[in-house]
């Protein structure tokens, strides 16, 4: 006896959800823009687990980051080992840099990677505790040219998807100059520790710099009158941050420094970097849709090595959400063709046919359960083809079949083996 599964689980876990037609087409077409301009400029890809030990993350995100204190799904394996579902994707690259000999490649290591991410995070518009990234990491650079890369291959895909982003860029200083400016920043919140939210209070004693991330009405007002680290940069993280500027504008790439732009990890070193979605209304809050930075180390933090490197993401969820409200984006799948057959020979003819759309490339749609003219007149027209291929009794007799022009009804009576170019022409004009 089969026992019924209770209605309230037969529900995708709060924050996750199917993906197919329209939302899963989108999705590919981002994933094959951003692989494809990736594998040009010579990264290649990486698959790490969907799990790693939950150390990696606890002693590189920093233990009171939101991510390691609220986000991570950690769970204990029946072996007694403990385990994180990857809450992001360059710990465990830096981490497989070392395990797998990179090291010993060519510097610098090119990587790129796509996949899905957990955080338990309040689920929003585009953003999921499963979540889509897409990435890039150059490990083994300490030169300019690894952010301008980086962020020169991000603002292509984009322009490409036809998505527009503002760029906004900072620097966060290394440990010569970040001390200095971190110790002025908590004098600065000291004095307006009453102002502060539950959350940067506890902040401000293990990271003050995530102050300036807070999202707090409260905090968003102190931040305008904190101290800037751009005044406390030593030359050579100035010299390095003036060379990131000079590659965005000899290619072109506008940006507008952000002072306050810290992203809220603590691995990063000198450069960060943001696209986001400027807000339409006063009311809108800004959209981030990736970002990214250098993070100089966490090779260090991690395997006790120096490791120069630069990395970043794009939410491949929120892309998906701008995507979508864009028209015709997921037109392109559609078939401009539809075959109706009708009788027994003709139904298995059909067979025959699809194969030869399908090696000549031509999508072509079709319903071989249904039998009636109708019904499958109507379906052609439900999937706005151009055309429909009508192969009759009598056409699969005579070794003919009928190309109707769907918008006009003008129909033509054309030999079987002519049907694909013909087609091929039709739709040319
Ligand atoms: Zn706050
Ligand atoms: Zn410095």
């Amino acid at each position: 006896m089969s026992r019924l599964v209770k209605k309230e689980i037969l529900v995708t876990p709060k924050g996750t959800r199917d993906l197919f037609s329209d939302e899963l087409f989108i999705r590919k077409k981002i994933h094959e823009k951003c692989r494809e301009i990736a594998e040009y400029y010579g990264f290649q890809e990486i698959q790490t687990p969907h799990f790693e030990h939950s150390e990696i993350f606890e002693a590189s995100l920093g233990a009171a980051s939101d991510i390691v204190e609220k986000q991570m799904y950690t769970f204990r394996t029946r072996g007694g080992d403990q385990l994180t579902l990857r809450p992001e994707g360059t710990v465990p690259i830096v981490r497989a840099y070392f395990e797998d000999g990179m090291l010993s490649w060519p510097q610098p290591v090119m990587l790129y990677y796509v996949g899905s991410f957990f955080r338990h995070e309040s689920p929003q518009k585009g953003r999921f505790r499963e979540f889509g990234q897409f990435g890039l990491e150059i490990l083994g650079e300490d030169l300019a040219v690894a952010e301008a890369t980086i962020i020169r291959i991000f603002s292509l895909i984009l322009k490409e998807l036809g998505l527009e982003a503002a760029l906004e860029l900072n620097t966060i200083g290394d440990k010569e100059c970040r001390p200095a400016y971190r110790k002025d920043l908590i004098a600065y919140y000291r004095k307006h520790v009453n102002y502060l939210c539950k959350d940067c209070k506890r902040r401000l004693k293990e990271n003050p710099l995530r102050l300036l991330d807070c999202k707090e009405e409260s905090c968003v007002e102190l931040k305008k009158n904190a101290p800037q680290m751009i005044e406390y940069v030593c030359d050579n993280c100035k010299a390095h941050f003036k060379e990131v500027l000079d590659f965005m504008d000899a290619a072109e790439i506008p940006y507008s420094l952000n002072p306050y732009l810290v992203r809220g990890l603590d691995y990063y070193t000198r450069t960060v970097f943001e696209f986001v979605i400027p807000p339409k209304t006063p009311e809108e809050k800004r959209m981030e849709i990736g970002g990214g930075g250098r993070y100089d180390y966490l090779g260090d933090l991690l395997a006790g090595k120096p490791l120069a490197a630069v990395g970043g993401a794009f939410g491949v969820d929120r892309l998906s959400e701008l995507l979508k409200e864009k028209d015709g984006f997921a037109e392109g799948k559609r078939p401009k063709v539809f075959l109706i057959q009708l009788g027994e020979v003709a139904k298995k003819k059909s067979l025959c046919l699809i194969e030869e759309f399908r090696k000549a490339k031509i999508p072509l749609a079709q319903s071989l359960s249904k039998d009636s003219l109708r019904g499958q007149l109507r379906l052609a027209s439900k999937l706005e083809v151009d055309f429909s291929l009508i192969l009759g009794q009598k056409e699969a007799m005579d070794g003919t079949i009928i190309i109707r022009e769907m918008d006009s009804g003008v129909q033509e009576i054309i030999p079987f083996p002519k049907v694909i170019d013909r087609i091929k022409t039709k739709a040319k004009n």
